[in-house]
């Protein structure tokens, strides 16, 4: 953990743009993990993010989603995001182009939405999507950093084809209906505002260093606890029923 504190450090003092030049990150969700990540890759200087989102602003969705406010309330939040975040970060000057698609990602359209992505950040309070991008992932093998938050929890989950254990070797591919999400249990703002901004820098760290991924780790964010973050290893399972016996990009 303390070998990524000083390489995200070290980046900070570098212009990031052309590091980055002719990358795509994809967001998917733009709420409350979402805001927080499309801002610190602006602010990082980002040169291009892609934003899939199908929801509206609601009133209630405003303490933990940090690009909107009540002006917004009935609004797509693809229709509010790009203006929200020039006003939060008025230097910008055009340095991220941000691309909006207004739509649910699902099984069926993930390989048009996500075309062309240098690596995916998953921040929807969706399981479904978060299942369907880690199978994406596997399929095309582009990088992954799958979110979730509940409460005062949260995990931030990076899947590369062959390299790293994926999400469906830790959870389970339970039904919406079965399992509780952050808009039905409440998240702390703060939580969701830490994971969404800590995806986004794993994302540029990844893209630059490359390392991410094969560290077989994912991180665990709990409030109530001694360590708030915590890496945690993980290895693939060798009866995934979604990455068992696919080889990575490099075996
Ligand atoms: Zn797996």
């Amino acid at each position: 953990m303390s070998e990524i504190i000083d390489k995200l450090r070290s980046l900070y003092k570098k212009d990031l743009s052309q590091l980055l030049a002719g990358r795509t990150v994809t967001l998917v969700g733009a709420g409350g993990v979402g805001s927080p990540a499309l801002i610190t890759l602006a602010a990082l200087g980002f040169p291009r993010v892609r934003v899939i989102d199908f929801d509206r602003v609601e009133l209630s969705n405003i303490p933990r989603q940090v690009l909107y406010s009540q002006n917004d309330v009935g609004r797509f939040k693809t229709d509010a995001l790009e203006s929200n975040l020039r006003s939060t970060l008025p230097g910008l000057d055009g340095r991220t182009e941000v691309e909006t698609v207004r739509d649910r990602l699902t099984e069926e359209n993930a390989d048009e939405l996500l075309r062309g992505s240098s690596l995916v950040i998953e921040g929807s309070d969706d399981h479904a999507a978060k299942f369907t991008i880690n199978d994406y992932a596997l399929r095309s093998m582009t990088p992954a950093i799958i979110c979730g938050v509940v409460q005062r929890e949260g995990i931030v989950f990076p899947v590369q084809r062959g390299l790293t254990a994926c999400y469906s070797c830790l959870f389970e591919d339970v039904s919406a209906d079965d399992s509780p999400t952050c808009a039905q249990q409440g998240v702390l703002g703060a939580l969701a505002g830490f994971v969404g901004a800590f995806a986004a820098e794993l994302a540029v760290y990844q893209l630059i260093f490359g390392s991410v991924f094969d560290r077989g780790k994912y991180y665990r964010v709990d409030l109530t606890g001694r360590l708030p973050l915590r890496e945690i290893g993980v290895k693939m399972r060798s009866d995934c029923p979604a990455c068992a016996g696919v080889s990575g990009p490099y075996v």
